[in-house]
């Protein structure tokens, strides 16, 4: 079966004003949306608006995620939110791994793949986030890192969890900076990491898991980057916050 291109749009905790955001969602509900991306659209709204955006200003064609959730169910955790927490919310998808998380909160893979985990038993699907630095990318080391990123996760999940996770490739000089990975790049990674599901897990997980690209994608480069065999959509940050979003949404049309 192909693999059904999966948009996803990061607000993260960016100022975009509350008009700002239901122009936004206005804009998208009234856009022609490929409908063969359908229901594979994803919007990270923090957790405050999680619930309030799509009751109030209604979502069509769209799901919301979390941007982080907790590897606990319950307990003294002041600011955290635990997935099942989420699902009681109705909230499908949890981006887990993104490189702010890791960067900024010194997250671990270790910890990424546990909180994988917890989300997969409480229902959630997962956007898990993986991508190397610069410096690791100049040293060659691109496949190391990503694999070294996977690998806790490989041994936490279940061949039929694998149906509930969507794998972003992420490469963090390309986040917020205009660097786009060129379409090779972007290619030979999302390759290599089939590749890695093939060994880690099986045949069968590496042909149907989407493997999403995210950096710098825009109305203007996602056309091509579309076009390359193992992208199966992106996701996106600064560009969902304007129109052209539409177009990244229908990039392969
Ligand atoms: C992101 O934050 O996941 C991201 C890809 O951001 P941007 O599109 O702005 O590079």
């Amino acid at each position: 079966m192909p693999r059904q291109f999966f948009v996803g749009g990061n607000f993260k905790m960016n100022p975009a004003s509350r008009e700002a955001k239901r122009t936004l969602i206005k804009t998208l509900n009234d856009a022609a949306l490929d409908p063969s991306v359908g229901a594979q659209i994803t919007f990270r709204f923090l957790t405050v608006y999680l619930t309030y955006v799509p009751a109030v200003w209604g979502m069509k064609d769209v799901k919301v995620a979390a941007q982080n959730c907790y590897v606990k169910l319950s307990g003294a955790f002041t600011g955290e939110i635990s997935p099942s927490q989420l699902a009681d919310a109705g909230i499908p998808y949890v981006v887990l791994g993104h490189s702010e998380r890791r960067t900024l909160f010194h997250e671990s893979s270790e910890l990424v793949a546990q909180k994988t985990r917890v989300a997969l038993d409480n229902g959630l699907s997962v956007i898990l986030c993986v991508g190397e630095t610069l410096s690791e990318r100049e040293a060659e080391k691109t496949k190391e890192v990503v694999e070294k990123q996977l690998e806790p996760v490989t041994q936490q999940l279940k061949e039929a969890d694998w149906q509930k996770i969507v794998i972003a490739y992420e490469p963090v000089w390309a986040i917020g900076t205009g660097k786009v990975a060129s379409s090779a790049q972007a290619q030979q990674a999302h390759a290599d990491i089939r590749a890695f599901l093939v060994k880690a897990v099986s045949p069968a997980v590496a042909e149907s898991t989407r493997i999403i690209y995210g950096g710098s994608v825009t109305a203007s480069n996602c056309k091509e980057l579309a076009t390359q065999k193992d992208l199966d959509g992106f996701l996106v940050g600064g560009a969902s916050l304007k129109p052209e979003f539409v177009d990244i949404i229908n990039a392969t049309k």
